[in-house]
């Protein structure tokens, strides 16, 4: 079964083209891109991916992947552990003043560099008969029950929209989504270093004045150092290197790691303008997954399986309606809808929560005492803000 079809069509110029319709267009092959394009390829759903950037590349993320997304990405023949990932199944966090705590994680997860785990999902949307073309979307019109996508260069057309440009993209604007008007203060910077000694079952946590930092390893032994920072703690330093040196170290843990460990890249990767505002999971039709549709706060550690299971459902619901369970579009989205705040509403706002207590110093430190003292709490706020294994 193959939903495209091909149609003869004259423009303007009576020039007669032939041109492909495709069942679904997903613009952005992150995370969420690249898994709704396999799982909707695994049904015989004719699918284009627009990716601006090549593969492989380096993103600024924690690489911390929730153990949730594991029975799904069996079940679409995913095994990041023969690319290397680790296994992670403790968790180090450590307040400004250097007070920690360490347990084990309930479900825990693996670490990977999206360098490595972007590939490999390619790779296998590649041999999944998936069409990437590597090109930047610049809008998208929705016109007598179809879509034309605007490339740079070339027009796409197709029966559904995937929007998976990620957190915050040029495409935005022209699709005028509200959140892109709202400056926002969070910057994310990353990097890999060589260290000698670290265990590579843990991941930490180490909060620093306006912001926080995790450390984990990833499938080559490096470790990734990736935090988030508030403009305004930031400001003053001006650069990374003196934020580094001077800021992060002011936590004892970060101090220690940074003295004995060399940084692989030649520059830390940093993105500004970090939103985490609310985002409509549906808008003029298209279907947003990943973070295109909400970003959690990192320090949850859960963005990255939030995007793939948003795929899986977004794939699920335009599976419904090639398979006649959804009689149409309409019925489609509010589906989506629902299942997306069924899933994801709470985790965003327990995250918001979160957040706002860690990067308050005195609430940040009672809030370690009383983790200290009861591996249950600790075990109750990591369950808010994860889910639970995701099957196919
Ligand atoms: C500082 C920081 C640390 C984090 N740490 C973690 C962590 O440890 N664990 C975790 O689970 N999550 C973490 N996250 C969140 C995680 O990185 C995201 O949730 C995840 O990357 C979302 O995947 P995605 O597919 O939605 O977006 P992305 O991976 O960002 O993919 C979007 C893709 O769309 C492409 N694109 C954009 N615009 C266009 C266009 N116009 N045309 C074509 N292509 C386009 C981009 O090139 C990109 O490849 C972190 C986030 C931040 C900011």
């Amino acid at each position: 079964m193959v939903y495209s079809k091909k149609i003869t069509k004259c423009d303007n110029s009576s020039i007669s083209e032939q041109k492909i319709i495709y069942s679904v267009c997903i613009i952005g092959g992150g995370l969420a891109g690249l898994i709704s394009a396999i799982h909707l390829a695994k049904h015989d759903i004719k699918v284009v991916l627009l990716e601006k950037h090549q593969y492989p590349r380096h993103k600024v993320c924690g690489e911390y992947v929730s153990n949730e997304v594991l029975p799904y990405l069996d079940s679409l023949g995913v095994n990041v552990f023969e690319h290397g990932a680790k296994n992670i199944s403790k968790l180090k966090l450590s307040h400004q003043s250097g007070k920690t705590l360490e347990q084990q994680l309930p479900l825990g997860g693996f670490g990977i560099s999206r360098f490595t785990l972007d590939q490999l999902l390619a790779d296998k949307a590649l041999k999944s008969n998936v069409e990437i073309i590597h090109d930047e979307v610049l809008d998208v019109a929705f016109q007598n029950d179809a879509f034309q996508i605007t490339a740079k260069t070339q027009q796409i057309y197709a029966d559904f929209v995937i929007g998976a440009q990620g957190k915050r993209s040029g495409l935005d604007k022209s699709l005028d989504r509200h959140f892109i008007k709202q400056k926002t203060p969070w910057i994310g910077i990353k990097a890999h270093y060589k260290t000698k000694e670290f265990d590579e079952n843990l991941v930490e946590l180490h909060n620093f004045q306006g912001g926080y930092c995790g450390l984990s390893m990833v499938e080559n032994g490096n470790i990734n150092l990736c935090y988030l920072v508030h403009q305004k703690a930031f400001k003053s330093y001006k650069s990374i290197e003196k934020f580094n040196k001077f800021g992060l170290t002011k936590n004892p843990h970060l101090k220690r790691f940074l003295t004995q460990s060399e940084p692989v890249f030649e520059k830390h990767l940093s993105i500004s303008q970090i939103s985490f505002q609310n985002k409509p999971s549906v808008k003029d039709h298209i279907l947003y997954a990943g973070d295109a549709a909400g970003l959690i706060h990192p320090l949850c550690g859960n963005g990255m399986a939030m995007a793939i299971h948003s795929a899986k459902l977004v794939s699920e619901e335009i599976i419904k309606y090639y398979n006649k369970t959804h009689q149409d579009r309409i019925s489609v989205e509010k589906s989506y809808q629902r299942e997306w705040q069924k899933h994801f509403k709470k985790r965003l706002l327990y995250g918001k929560v979160i957040q706002s207590i860690l990067l308050k110093p005195n609430l940040s430190s009672t809030l370690i005492n009383l983790l200290s003292g009861s591996s249950l709490l600790l075990k109750q706020l990591i369950k808010q803000t994860h889910g639970k294994p995701i099957h196919a």
